[in-house]
């Protein structure tokens, strides 16, 4: 019994199509469409911040498995894709991205020193963009994997309510929080969630580094001014100057990380933290 039941598992884990893609919450939608038919490696984990992150030995060999790779847009994939291509020549590279229309980084700055030219990368942190998303990602899972057509295309209709129903909470939720409203936070991966709502993003950061004294000073200024009431960081990065300015204010600050596998709870409690 124990050697069949094995054997079995290994049959079921074989029959699964593998995947791999750049960040978590890529993960929680691939299993959402694919279900028990797929078997997603991440390869940037939780804790690690995806625009500094240098994929390991260990990532390249779970990348040999790999039929598809869905790639997000962020950073490490400029220098790493073609890589990846080249380790597994017989993985299709799906650009997730695609028919997205990207926002210029840093779109409303706190500080002064704007940094134009980039793109903002978190485009998951918008329910629109995601029902984009899925759609892509349903798509490339019935080509690499016809035989499970029925169940992706089930898997793909019960997300797009799921993301219907998390639109519909944050909307409620924000419900009498004024157009323009600003929300402060360290690290600017919010952009596209507060394009949706229309809310105004602020960051701490600058260029990517703590805020100097001066900037902070600023920052604090800023925050007394907009009446901002919790400041909002995530584990990827420092929180340091977060908590000297929400000490200054007498304000909470609160961690939610774009990163996190449970993408509706953790856009809704955002949409929460930001109405109070
Ligand atoms: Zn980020």
């Amino acid at each position: 019994m124990k050697t069949l039941l094995f054997t079995l598992l290994i049959v079921l884990q074989a029959a699964a199509l593998e995947v791999a893609v750049s960040v978590v919450p890529q993960q929680t939608f691939v299993q959402k469409i694919g279900g028990d038919r797929v078997h997603v490696t991440v390869m940037v984990p939780l804790g690690s911040s995806p625009h500094s992150y240098e994929p390991k030995s260990a990532d390249m060999k779970a990348l040999s498995k790999a039929a598809l790779y869905f790639a997000v847009g962020i950073e490490f994939e400029e220098a790493w894709l073609g890589r990846f291509g080249d380790a597994n020549p017989k993985m299709s590279i799906i650009r997730t991205d695609a028919g997205i229309e990207k926002m210029e980084a840093h779109h409303e700055a706190a500080h002064d020193d704007h940094d134009h030219g980039t793109h903002d990368p978190h485009i998951w942190t918008s329910p629109a963009n995601v029902r984009i998303m899925a759609h892509t990602i349903a798509d490339a899972l019935i080509k690499a994997d016809e035989a499970g057509a029925a169940q992706y295309k089930a898997g793909l209709e019960a997300f797009l309510r799921e993301i219907d129903a998390t639109d519909e909470t944050i909307r409620a939720a924000l419900k009498q929080t004024p157009k323009g409203a600003k929300f402060m936070v360290f690290h600017p991966a919010w952009g596209y969630f507060a394009r949706d709502y229309g809310l105004i993003q602020l960051a701490m950061e600058v260029e990517g580094k703590e805020p100097k004294p001066k900037a902070l000073m600023q920052l604090i200024e800023t925050a007394k001014k907009e009446h901002i009431h919790a400041i909002i960081t995530q584990k990827e990065f420092s929180d340091r100057s977060a908590r000297a300015l929400a000490d200054a204010l007498g304000i909470d600050v609160r961690h939610f990380s774009p990163l996190h596998s449970d993408w509706s709870h953790n856009l809704t409690q955002l949409a929460q933290t930001i109405a109070r």
